[in-house]
């Protein structure tokens, strides 16, 4: 394999030589420089050469492969003529929509299939003439076998996150789709790890690729900085709500070993009136789907998730990530981590260390040397009066909002209301039922979701579910007791 070292040459997306079309694209999706994946790899996959590319995600990598598939697509052709391949649906739903912002220009048809999707829409799609395929492999090679996806005029194949699809099983899948895909094909794999299987793929699918490997894997993580707090379990949940009322994040990822601590962060923090949902693999893709618009909209500022559950999540600008239970594995801890930080912003990881969690947590500490400052458990009076600014000026938006609005029909009602009643009281029953009465309590929606009603349940550590994610054994049917508001708050 040949290799290729890792300068960061200065260049523009002008100088690396794309079309007026797409550049315009990339304009309009606000991109004014590459980032350093895009600077190596672009050049290489518009010379035609397979490419072996170790970059996470949050690096720019979608549009270090999106780009030069996009200048290579015949627009006058209505075949498909390239094909990425990713994990999971919700990156095929995020790599298609990148592409297709970057394809925007050049008028190209863009289509996502992946499983839990009406197979029709998408069958709809490929004869509508779609020219680039994003697709998870299950569902590519189910639509391949049902001869409704020809892959005979596919010119680049990228395989995105294939670290990933290899453990989640795809191997057996990843190859028979190769066999439908012709030989003289250019193809590209994105991998955050290159591990033995990858190093298989590559050597039976790849011809002679270039590696390109960013210098340094962990660079954006060192950006971002890291804190710790010295939490004892049982009032973790109340630490981090704390902690979230007193940084105010715009937005941020919470970070749980299981889905049973997932669903009772949520539920805790749903109660507490923060804009709060959960991601779990139990959700169907359509709540997925809903929770994550939610997110990105705004409307929920923290979602909290396990490892797996997370995988495949393209969020970014995220002001902080909070580690509530230490990882097993250091790895994930830099996983998690550089889920902030992104794009070369700044972003805080506060990481809730029981005194249980300590070895492992030094152990990481260690291993990446990261630059850690202790932080103090935050006062009960200092959350709730970050809190009460909080919700303050929501409230005061929301009633400015809604005057510009000409909402202008109960004013009558108010000043009725208003004789009859002291002022405070009634200011203070409405934003206590529009704030603080679990305004975005999406774990509710779940099963078992609130965790007030919830089974007791002990954590089996090492006990690992089909999905990877670590699974809790039922103990008895016992009623949890609801957990415990922080002071003052009654
Ligand atoms: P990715 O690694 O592809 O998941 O991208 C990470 C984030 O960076 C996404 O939000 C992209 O929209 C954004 N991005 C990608 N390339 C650029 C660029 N050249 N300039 C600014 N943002 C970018």
């Amino acid at each position: 394999m040949s290799t290729t070292t890792t300068t960061t040459p200065a260049k523009t997306f002008q100088e690396l030589g794309l079309s007026e079309l797409t550049l315009q694209s990339i304009l309009a999706m606000g991109y004014e420089t590459p980032t350093a994946v895009q600077q190596e790899s672009i050049p290489i996959a518009l010379s035609g050469k397979d490419l072996v590319v170790q970059s996470r995600t949050g690096t720019g990598k979608t549009a270090a492969f999106g780009i030069p598939v996009v200048e290579k697509i015949d627009a006058d052709v209505p075949k498909v003529q390239a094909m990425v391949l990713t994990p999971t649906r919700e990156l095929t739903s995020q790599v298609c929509e990148e592409l297709t912002k970057i394809g925007a220009g050049r008028g190209l048809r863009v289509l996502a299939i992946y499983g839990g999707d009406p197979i029709d829409k998408q069958i709809n799609g490929i004869r509508d003439g779609a020219q680039i395929i994003v697709g998870t492999p299950g569902r590519v090679l189910d639509l391949l076998k049902r001869r409704e996806l020809v892959l005979s005029s596919v010119q680049s194949l990228v395989l995105d996150e294939a670290d990933k699809m290899l453990d989640m099983g795809f191997a057996q899948e990843m190859s028979e789709i190769m066999a439908f895909v012709p030989k003289d094909r250019q193809s590209s794999l994105f991998s955050a790890t290159v591990p033995l299987g990858i190093k298989g793929i590559i050597h039976n699918f790849l011809n002679d690729p270039v590696s390109i490997s960013l210098s340094d894997d962990f660079a954006y993580v060192r950006e971002v900085r890291h804190a710790y707090i010295i939490a004892p379990t049982a009032q973790k949940e109340r630490i981090l709500y704390q902690l979230i009322e007193l940084d105010q994040p715009s937005s941020s990822m919470i970070f749980c070993n299981t889905k049973n601590e997932v669903r009772s962060v949520s539920t805790f923090l749903s109660r507490q009136g923060l804009p709060v949902a959960m991601i779990s693999s139990d959700l169907t893709q359509k709540k997925r789907e809903q929770v994550m618009a939610q997110f990105r909209s705004g409307e929920i500022l923290h979602l909290v998730a396990t490892d797996v559950a997370a995988r495949g999540i393209d969020v970014f600008d995220l002001s902080h990530v909070f580690i509530y239970s230490t990882p097993d594995s250091p790895e994930d801890y830099i996983h998690r981590a550089g889920r902030t930080g992104r794009s070369g912003r700044a972003g805080d990881v506060v990481s809730l260390v029981a005194a249980t969690d300590l070895m492992n947590f030094n152990r990481l500490a260690n291993r990446y040397e990261l630059e850690l400052t202790e932080r103090n458990v935050p006062t009960e009076e200092e959350a709730l009066q970050k809190r009460n600014e909080r919700l303050i000026d929501r409230v005061l938006t929301e009633a400015r909002d809604s005057a510009s609005k000409g909402r202008t029909e109960m004013d009558g009602l108010a000043t009725v209301i208003l004789e009859h009643e002291d002022r405070n009281t009634i200011v203070s029953y409405l934003a206590h039922q529009r704030l603080v009465q679990r305004p975005k309590d999406v774990a509710a929606d779940e099963p078992g979701g609130d965790a007030g009603d919830a089974e007791v349940v002990e954590i089996k550590a090492d006990k690992t579910s089909d999905n990877g994610e670590r699974i809790a054994e039922k103990k008895s049917p016992r009623r949890r007791r609801r957990p415990r508001r922080p002071e003052g708050r009654r």
